[in-house]
């Protein structure tokens, strides 16, 4: 058996198979490539889900993390440390946006949000104790934890682990009739991701952001945008609410927050908001430990010099142009998305969105499938003109059959 095979067989045999990787097994990485165990080199298009938007390896991300390393990396929120003010203010800096919460991954900021946004209606909206609802679109995904499940419509992810937690409504993606119509007093907040990623990089019919926001305000009901995929650069703007004008009250934020170093997730919003919390009422042993802040500040700083959204703008303006000219070949039913992000719907007699990703990963790119017969294309920001070129022409081939 080959290095590859026998790492494959062994991981097999000894982790649940929750996941269904390529069979690849990378041993190192730099900028936008992999290198695997056998020395092959491949472009990776998928940048760990936009937590790696500044690249494997970015030095200056990993000279934070090591000079941070030397220093300190834990205390607990026990005791205050020397980062953490720091990484607070800039990053409600970046929001423009009062107050943050630390945690770590994605799905415990959105759960965050959940408690935050109940607790908000009992506190200040004064919704009955134990009835507050919250709103969310079909087709969402917000993480794997089982309240977040709760309210997933993808039955892969919800089946078999009930009960649910209660307390959601599910409305259709892009209609803000069905939105109004499921408000009532009750209602806490509208949660939705402002591009839906894991959908296949859904982007909302125009003018829908900007409609859920003159609802929730109308309503006084909170809107957390979900921007843990969407943010930081990846669709050309900081946040890809900026898109259409709007603030929403809340932003999650993960992925490319801990600079595909380290875990670091955020709910950021006003003193109002944040405001609720007492001491013992939410936490997190590593939310907004020394080495996360260190790595996050780096990543804010990066972002305040506008270069890297400019580069996913100026890059997406290329990759949608050619994605576009496949789009009318027959190849491809549908190009989706923004900036440096695009979800393309291949013809499904070409074959499924995994055999795609397959014949890629021969020709040495590295891609995720979704439903179906789509594959999403997200390389990191840091990506050279050439490299994506080079991708795009193996993507080509591969149509081409
Ligand atoms: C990835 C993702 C999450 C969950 O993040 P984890 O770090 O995997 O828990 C939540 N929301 C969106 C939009 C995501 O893309």
């Amino acid at each position: 058996m080959s290095t590859t095979e026998n790492a494959i067989a062994s991981a097999e045999a000894h982790s649940a198979h929750n996941y269904h990787p390529l069979p690849v097994v990378v041993a190192t990485a730099d900028g936008a490539w992999m290198t695997d165990v056998e020395g092959r080199r491949y472009l990776d298009m998928l940048a760990g889900y936009s937590a790696l938007n500044f690249g494997h390896g970015n030095r200056r991300l990993i000279d934070a993390a090591r000079a941070q390393l030397e220093r300190v990396t834990l205390t607990s929120r026990a005791f205050h440390h020397d980062r953490f003010a720091d990484f607070c203010t800039r990053l409600a800096e970046l929001c423009g946006m009062e107050m943050v919460l630390p945690m770590n991954t994605g799905a415990e900021a959105v759960e965050t949000a959940v408690k935050t946004a109940r607790k908000w209606g009992y506190r200040v909206k004064g919704v009955p104790d134990g009835m507050a609802k919250i709103i969310v679109a079909a087709d969402n995904f917000h993480g794997r934890t089982t309240t977040v499940i709760s309210f997933s419509t993808d039955p892969e992810a919800r089946a078999d682990f009930g009960p649910y937690t209660p307390g959601f409504e599910i409305v259709p993606y892009g209609d803000l009739t069905a939105m109004r119509a499921a408000m009532t007093e009750n209602t806490v907040a509208v949660l939705i991701e402002p591009i839906q990623g894991e959908a296949g990089v859904l982007v909302p019919p125009p003018g829908y952001l900007a409609g859920v926001r003159e609802l929730t305000r109308e309503r006084g009901v909170l809107f957390i945008a979900d921007e843990i995929q969407s943010g930081l650069g990846r669709t050309g703007k900081t946040f890809a609410c900026e898109h259409e004008g709007v603030v929403p009250d809340m932003y999650l934020l993960g992925k490319a927050l801990g600079g595909g170093v380290v875990p670091v997730s955020a709910v950021v919003s006003s003193a109002a908001v944040l405001g609720v919390y007492r001491p013992g009422e939410h936490g997190s042993t590593f939310g907004g430990n020394p080495l996360a802040c260190a790595v996050a500040l780096e990543v804010i700083a990066m972002l305040n010099t506008g270069e890297y959204q400019q580069r996913a703008a100026e890059l997406g303006d290329h990759l949608h142009h050619e994605l576009g000219l496949l789009a009318g070949g027959g190849s491809v039913q549908a190009v989706r998305g923004r900036g440096l992000w695009a979800g393309v719907d291949i013809e499904p007699e070409l074959g499924t969105g995994r055999e795609i990703s397959e014949k890629l990963m021969e020709r040495r790119v590295l891609v995720k499938d979704t439903h179906g017969s789509t594959i999403r294309i997200a390389p990191p920001l840091v990506i050279g003109k050439e490299d994506l070129d080079w991708g795009l022409e193996q993507l080509r081939e591969v149509l081409r059959g």
